[in-house]
């Protein structure tokens, strides 16, 4: 098997899904599909019942090609071409995501009598992967669009945030469910009814850093819906993009390089996986990355970590100390765990003529990655 590969093994999303399931059991789990917009992913979360987020009508297209209904759609991105909207509505979505007067008046035009949610904005404090700033509106502005929605024929259902990915913090969603609460009381007054809150995504994965498990986000969450919107028993969603499919993933990368580089003498260790081969939200050194050596083991030393490409934005961890066995050398693998989410959707085409990250799927293995690679063997290049 040439390398790079991200090896997906599904039985690991399907437990990360039950485990949604178990914590939320009342909740509409809405995939987010940017995250892993594999088939092989969404046929079997169509299978097990899950609901999807999409942001585009290809992503709509394939979830429907996948086996899910028009009416288990949500389109979240409430950054959307008129003739988009259009599509998707035509398809048979009746829920949107908007958080401004002008996306309200595409919506108004492009979706009559569709389900809206207002995106309210929510600091990612606590998030590795910030989604602040280009989303959400202020509860004032949600009330006033809110009302509008409403007599522009739309069905006002519920409110939205996203407390950033990689949330590292269950206590963040507190903080926008107290801005909800207050609204849904608000518009209450106002005699309109809302019915739902759509929590996001943020739910964590594995990398360096250990994060608390998903059942102290489902505590803190179910105590923060019960202290501030208790009265309402709003129907919750959750999207879910990275929670559900980065620990099912590995990518298999190898050496094609080590040397020392001036002035410092530290030792660089180039892989045939990049920045622009799957490795984006190395970005900035945000996403950190569990790096293990298949073969080559002993004494380790501090590295440089860097991509194939020709370009020197393509450097992995710099700043951050990984540590590799000093005997690594040309052609040795490594495998990049938890691996699975913003990665073969983020792999450029063919930057420097390198192929796009290839994607398996398989099943069975244990919790370490060096299982999962015997399944390989089985797994069919698609
Ligand atoms: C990306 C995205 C998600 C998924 O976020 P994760 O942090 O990967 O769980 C959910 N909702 C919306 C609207 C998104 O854009």
């Amino acid at each position: 098997m040439t390398t790079p590969y991200l090896f997906i093994n599904l039985d690991r999303v399907e437990a990360a899904y039950w485990k949604f399931r178990r914590c939320f059991p009342e909740a509409g789990i809405f995939y987010a599909v940017k995250a892993n917009p594999a088939p092989e992913v969404l046929r079997l979360l169509a299978r097990l019942g899950s609901q999807f987020d999409v942001a585009s009508p290809a992503e709509a297209d394939a979830c429907l090609a996948a086996g899910a209904a028009a009416g288990d759609l949500s389109y979240g991105n409430t950054v959307k071409k008129s003739c988009d909207i259009a599509y998707a509505y035509r398809l048979g979505v009746r829920l949107f995501a908007f958080d401004c007067q002008e996306e309200l008046d595409k919506l108004a035009a492009q979706a009559p009598g569709a389900k809206v949610l207002c995106r309210l904005e929510a600091a990612s404090d606590g998030a590795a992967w910030p989604l602040a700033r280009k989303f959400g509106c202020s509860a004032e502005s949600a009330e006033a669009l809110i009302v509008e929605a409403m007599r522009r024929g739309l069905l006002p259902w519920g409110i939205s945030f996203h407390v950033g990915s990689q949330q590292t913090d269950p206590a963040r969603w507190e903080e926008p469910l107290v801005r909800t609460g207050a609204l849904f009381q608000r518009l209450a007054g106002r005699g309109i009814h809302l019915s739902t809150v759509n929590l996001g995504g943020g739910f964590p994965a594995r990398y360096a850093t250990p994060v608390p498990d998903l059942g102290v986000y489902r505590d803190s969450i179910r105590a923060a819906l019960d202290a501030h919107l208790g009265g309402f028993s709003p129907h919750v969603m959750l999207e879910p993009g990275r929670g559900l499919v980065a620990d099912a993933g590995v990518i298999v990368t190898q050496v094609i390089l080590k040397s020392r580089r001036e002035p410092a003498g530290r030792s660089w260790v180039y892989l045939d996986a990049g920045k622009f081969g799957g490795l984006a939200e190395t970005m900035d050194e945000c996403i950190q990355y569990r790096i293990r050596s298949v073969a080559a083991a002993g004494p380790e030393e501090a590295v440089v970590l860097a991509g194939p490409t020709c370009d020197s934005a393509d450097i992995l961890y710099e700043r951050t100390e990984y540590r590799l066995p000093a005997s690594l050398e040309e052609g040795d693998r490594l495998n990049i765990l938890s691996a699975g989410a913003y990665t073969a959707s983020y792999a450029s085409i063919g930057f420097n003529g390198l192929t796009p990250l290839t994607e398996y799927f398989g099943r069975g293995g244990d919790a370490e990655a060096g299982e999962d690679l015997v399944m390989l063997q089985g797994a069919k290049e698609d």
